[in-house]
């Protein structure tokens, strides 16, 4: 089972030395960066706040090397929100101080000591049962899970009043732990997967040892789940994972009893699911009940080999470059990606990238190639994300990737959890820069007659000039296109003044972006290159100065009279 990787956060070059020592402590993990202030790390933020927020938001285990009183003060309008609190570590950017501030059932102090191990320090461990017995009784290892919370603070607090415990069960972890054993203790750590009713005197920790295997779907999966638990006698607490056959895989009861239960979904070929099973749990104890099979190991279990998981593709989109207009969704969904296929230009515009993510380059002609191989990946199991930039619906890979699986028959790639997750598209990035010259009804056109004949993009372009829409243009521009651009324009001429407006952005949101404002008449193709947007803009685009820079252009909401009269003649 994988944590999530924690991010080490800095705010300037002054612990940068300490944050790359930590960084070879914890493999995978990336250092951010404060925009201006550093600039060899992995990721550059914009502003402190928000960034060490999304982080706590998103579970990521946060290593700052500032005062712990800035972590805190930054995060303290988050706290009461939540349950589950990831590690949050301040650590001194001398790396002199290692402080664990929240996240103890999270594994803090155990970062916070690996940490400090590495440094040459010791870590400021502050929860007294740790320092006591040298381990978090409460936080039970991988694939233990706790019985119950309050009961067991309590129980802690006894054993830390003196009272001596006996150990029931298989807890291989706390052979180090420094607890006074005694057989004949009141206190007893219990730790199985029977079901057992709660008492003061026990705490109670379940080896995720159960697996469940679904044939029959009913209607309240989780409801009927607890059912068969109950009747094995066996505790909820102790499910490792469900399994099902292969052709369940799309089965939204499944995920939902999956989801209800909180635990991992695991699948396998309709003909091998009983020698998965043995394969996972050996000679286990096994229970049926209305389609539902209940099997205990005698250890816990790792679902990671246990059948596979239902495979993922998502399309992305990165909008125009820059990290801060990328969606939230699309940076989660890069973090959990196994493979990352795209035009190479792109796939490193979504980076960095951990050591475990396989990229996939390719060149940009090669859309249905990659769609395919995007399935094929994913069929057997994996995450995959295929990236465009701007919006993947523009222009770009989600058509591609659909038509992929249209025109496919494999139910493995029907099966896959597709998803398509939008991004901030050039025409809106550039348009939002130059204030909001697609403020009223416009159209959305490629140049490129790659993909369709020259003859329609002229009557489209025709159309659309004549109906007063404004427009964005994308590929205006290329060396093996290199009098289309100068055709489209003289189209447009013939229905909109030389005065019109028109924006033209290159390369917006990534490094050395330029935009220019200009007009119909002034504007000649040399201008434009492929990584332009043009947006030209219709009969009631505006242009007024404003108070530094390029002036604002705009399209009005509502034909005013006024504006009326000037349409008028375009649209006759
Ligand atoms: N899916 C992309 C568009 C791909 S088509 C999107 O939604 O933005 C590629 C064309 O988009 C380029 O030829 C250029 O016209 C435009 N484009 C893409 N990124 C751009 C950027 N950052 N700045 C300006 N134009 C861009």
């Amino acid at each position: 089972m994988t944590h999530p990787v924690p991010a080490i956060v800095i705010l300037g070059d002054g612990s940068l030395a300490t944050a790359r020592d930590i960084q070879r402590l914890l493999p995978g993990a990336l250092i951010h960066g404060l925009s201006g202030r550093v600039e060899d790390v992995d990721v550059i933020y914009h502003e402190f706040g928000s960034t060490l927020r999304e982080l706590y938001q998103q579970n990521t285990p946060i290593i700052a090397l500032c005062a712990a009183g800035i972590v805190i003060r930054t995060l303290a309008p988050l706290l009461l929100e939540k349950g589950a609190e990831p590690p949050v570590l301040a650590v001194a950017e001398d790396g002199s101080a290692v402080v664990p501030l929240l996240g103890g059932l999270g594994g803090v102090n155990v970062l916070a000591r690996d940490i400090a191990q590495g440094l040459g320090v010791a870590a400021a461990i502050t929860t007294s049962g740790e320092l006591r017995f040298g381990t978090c009784l409460l936080n039970p290892p991988e694939g233990y899970s706790l019985g119950d919370l309050e009961l067991g603070k309590r129980f802690v607090s006894d054993l830390l009043g003196g009272e001596p415990v006996r150990i029931e069960g298989d807890a291989p972890w706390l052979a180090q732990a420094q607890l006074l054993q005694d057989r004949q203790a009141h206190l007893a750590i219990h730790i199985g997967s029977a079901e057992r009713e709660p008492v003061a005197n026990e705490l109670l920790i379940y080896p995720k040892s159960v697996l469940v295997l679904v044939s029959a779907e009913t209607a309240d999966l989780a409801d009927a789940i607890r059912q068969a638990l109950q009747q094995a006698k066996i505790a909820v607490q102790s499910l490792a994972c469900l399994l099902a056959s292969d052709q369940q895989m799309a089965s939204q009861a499944l995920r939902d009893a999956a989801d209800e239960l909180g635990v991992p979904l695991r699948f396998s070929a309709a003909g091998s699911v009983s020698d998965t099973i043995s394969g996972a749990v050996g000679a286990a104890t096994v229970h049926s009940h209305n389609g539902i099979t209940v099997a205990v190991a005698e250890h816990p279990l790792d679902p990671l080999l246990i059948g596979r998981p239902r495979g993922r593709l998502a399309v992305i989109g990165l909008g125009p470059g820059a990290a801060d207009l990328m969606v939230p969704a699309v940076k989660a969904e890069l973090a959990r990606a196994n493979d990352v296929l795209g035009y190479e230009t792109y796939v490193r515009m979504a980076g960095p990238f951990r050591a475990d993510q396989i990229l996939h380059c390719t060149d940009n002609r090669e859309e249905m190639q990659r769609a395919r191989h995007a399935f094929e990946l994913a069929a057997q199991g994996r995450c995959v994300v295929v990236v465009s930039s701007g919006d993947p619906g523009v222009f770009a890979m989600a058509a591609a990737v659909l038509e992929a699986l249209h025109e496919s028959s494999d139910p493995a790639w029907h099966n896959v959890d597709l998803e398509i997750l939008p991004g901030v598209s050039a025409s809106l990035a550039t348009a939002a820069q130059a204030g909001a010259p697609l403020g009223h009804d416009f159209c959305v056109l490629s140049l490129s007659d790659n993909l369709k004949p020259w003859a329609i993009i002229e009557k489209r372009l025709d159309l659309a000039a004549q109906a007063d829409l404004a427009m964005a243009f994308y590929n205006p521009i290329s060396r093996s296109r290199p009098w289309q651009l100068g055709r489209a324009l003289e189209i447009v001429a013939q229905h909109r003044t030389p005065e019109t407006p028109v924006v033209l952005g290159r390369d917006i949101g990534r490094p050395g972006q330029t935009l220019r404002v200009t007009t119909l008449g002034q504007l000649t193709p040399d201008q434009v290159d492929m990584r332009t947007m043009v947006l030209i803009g219709s009969s009631t685009t505006r242009v007024f100065p404003r108070a530094e820079g390029l002036p604002w252009v705009y399209t009005p909401r509502s034909y005013g009279d006024q504006l009326l009269d000037i349409a008028k003649p375009m649209i006759d």
